[in-house]
């Protein structure tokens, strides 16, 4: 599939719409910031520095991982390259981890793992789940960290986005 593909697939499953909701349930610094800066935005508003300072949408609600993770997929498509942080945490963003990666344990209301991936696989379409899967085939197929990637994708794809 090539990235243009993708990149609509992306941007016809999920909606341009203002996002109102809840954005993140945690009072620290990073979380209220979050906050101030998506409130009232629609998930194309977003800005890149913001994309590239957060890296992925982990600390967001599920309501909120909805609304803003398009905005964090395209930009991963960018720069598919090792170096890149937004695709290596957005990709961990979308897959079970038992460790710290997703470096949302000092958040409150976060926890690990399966059971808070499948609270915002169940918030998504099936358009909204074909694109994720489109996406971390992708991404395991043409970034630099594909290899690395492979067994986390393999585990996303088998329990959470199906
Ligand atoms: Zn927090």
């Amino acid at each position: 599939m090539a990235a243009q593909q993708l990149r609509n697939q992306i941007r016809l499953a999920f909606p341009v719409t203002q996002f109102d909701g809840p954005i993140t349930s945690c009072d620290c610094e990073e979380c209220t910031g979050i906050r101030e800066e998506l409130r009232h935005k629609r998930w194309d508003e977003v800005p890149v520095t913001f994309l590239d300072l957060t890296c992925s949408p982990t600390l967001l609600t599920p309501e909120a991982f909805n609304a803003f993770l398009p905005a964090y997929l395209l930009r991963a498509l960018d720069d598919l390259s090792r170096h890149s942080v937004v695709v290596e945490f957005t990709v961990y963003s979308l897959c079970p981890n038992d460790s710290q990666e997703n470096g949302q344990g000092a958040h409150a209301g976060s926890e690990d793992g399966v059971n808070r991936l499948l609270q915002r696989a169940r918030l998504m379409s099936l358009a909204q789940i074909q694109a994720i899967r489109a996406f971390l085939m992708f991404v395991q197929e043409n970034a630099g960290d594909g290899e690395w990637f492979r067994p986390f994708v393999a585990r996303a794809l088998e329990n959470v986005w199906r």
